[in-house]
């Protein structure tokens, strides 16, 4: 395939070339944390090269430079870099960007241990935190300092699905020389490629719809900027990665570039389902009140319609109470009650007790993470099956 980028993104995400020496269709996993020194390798590592040769599965393996050469096709990106979790990705992404007397402006409704990051961990490294609204985006402006470095936002925010204005908040910061990163999450790049949008680095915990099996754990850093330097993430692989340890183990790269393959019909069938899910739960007399971006009640419902290619497979919707909530989430037989998402079951959690639970109460108002908040990750099984699941645990 000559070039690949001209294809649709499910037979981008679907091709790859076979392995060189193998001609293998499903690339092989290299299980190996040491390489050695043969040839004129050590001759060309003493040259200064790097990725061309393999060196020591810390530093880059043959499967993760295969899943970084598939995100990066994916996601418009020019470069990407997959590291051990999603949290990885953000730690190796901001630590690596960021140094001490800068300051960062960031979203106050992110994932939660990304929340907990910024909140009570960056400081020790000596770089200041605002925290606004970004759907505000003269909040932004107004939070801008002459140390700003980046903004950090989520294409999708957990639990209310929140959108952020991606071109509004890139054009601000821009400007400036500010760099914006993006969590893209609970989108996956079928639904939003931030990087089109002009987002510089996009943010994506491979663990959800990537893998989309709750089997592996990974994360992605990928670049696409006009204020970064195009090797900016080789850096963060020699100067960063390769220091603070969070390689990604061959065998999950394998996994997650597996699940590429499929990623593009399992998250349309996944919102399909979700649409359904939400137009059903809207009718039901117990649910007071939906959260998805694809329903007109929602507050960034036009910025999502530009930004986003479907409303996707993420939602929640809320009833009286947290027992009510916990009650239902027990009931369902055929969804998991679970913390994560993205995986081909569908999953529901209970933000304010469980992934919020050690944010203070003020501070999750502020974030519109109530009690009696559902959320769910649809997953792929026949919606009739799933909507009498959740009919059952309502009390139907
Ligand atoms: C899960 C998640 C993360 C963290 O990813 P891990 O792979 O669990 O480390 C970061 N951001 C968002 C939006 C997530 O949902």
């Amino acid at each position: 395939m000559d070039n690949p980028q001209e294809l649709s993104l499910a037979s981008r995400a679907v091709f790859y070339s076979p392995e060189e020496s193998t001609q293998s269709i499903s690339y092989p996993i290299f299980m190996s944390a040491n390489y050695q020194y043969d040839g004129d390798a050590y001759d060309q590592v003493v040259e200064g090269a790097r990725r061309s040769v393999n060196i020591y599965s810390r530093c880059g393996n043959p499967n993760e430079y295969k899943l970084d050469d598939q995100m990066a096709l994916i996601s418009g990106a020019t470069d990407a870099l997959a590291v051990a979790s999603g949290m990885a990705a953000v730690s190796h992404a901001v630590l690596g960007l960021l140094r001490v007397g800068d300051h960062i402006v960031v979203d106050l409704t992110t994932y939660s241990s990304t929340h907990e990051f910024f909140d009570h961990r960056i400081q020790d490294f000596g770089i200041e935190v605002t925290f606004v609204d970004s759907a505000d985006v003269e909040a932004v402006r107004a939070a801008i300092r002459p140390e700003t470095k980046a903004v950090y936002v989520e294409t999708i925010a957990n639990p209310t699905m929140k959108v952020a204005p991606l071109r509004a908040i890139t054009e601000l910061a821009h400007e400036r020389g500010i760099v914006v990163i993006c969590d893209n999450t609970f989108a996956s790049p079928i639904v939003c490629r931030p990087h089109e949008h002009g987002v510089d680095i996009v943010l994506e915990s491979a663990t959800k719809f990537i893998g989309g099996h709750n089997d592996a754990v990974g994360g992605i850093i990928s670049i696409n900027s006009e204020i970064l330097p195009a090797d900016w993430l080789e850096q963060i692989r020699w100067n960063t990665l390769t220091k603070l340890g969070g390689a990604l183990s061959p065998f999950n790269a394998w996994l997650l570039l597996r699940g590429i393959q499929t990623l593009p019909l399992r998250v349309e069938r996944m919102t399909e389902n979700a649409g359904r899910l939400v137009e059903w739960l809207e009718a039901h007399p117990k649910v007071r009140r939906v959260y998805y971006p694809g329903h007109p009640s929602h507050p960034q419902y036009d910025a999502a319609r530009e930004q986003l290619d479907s409303p996707g497979a993420m939602l929640a919707f809320s009833v009286a109470s947290e027992e009510e909530a916990a009650q239902v989430c027990k009931s369902l037989k055929l969804a998991s009650f679970a913390a994560s998402l993205g995986g081909v079951r569908t999953v529901t959690q209970l933000p304010a007790t469980m992934a919020f639970l050690d944010i203070p109460e003020e501070e999750r108002q502020q974030m519109g993470v109530t009690q009696g908040m559902i959320r769910v990750s649809a997953g792929i099984e026949k919606i009739d099956d799933l909507i009498a699941d959740f009919a059952q645990a309502l009390g139907d």
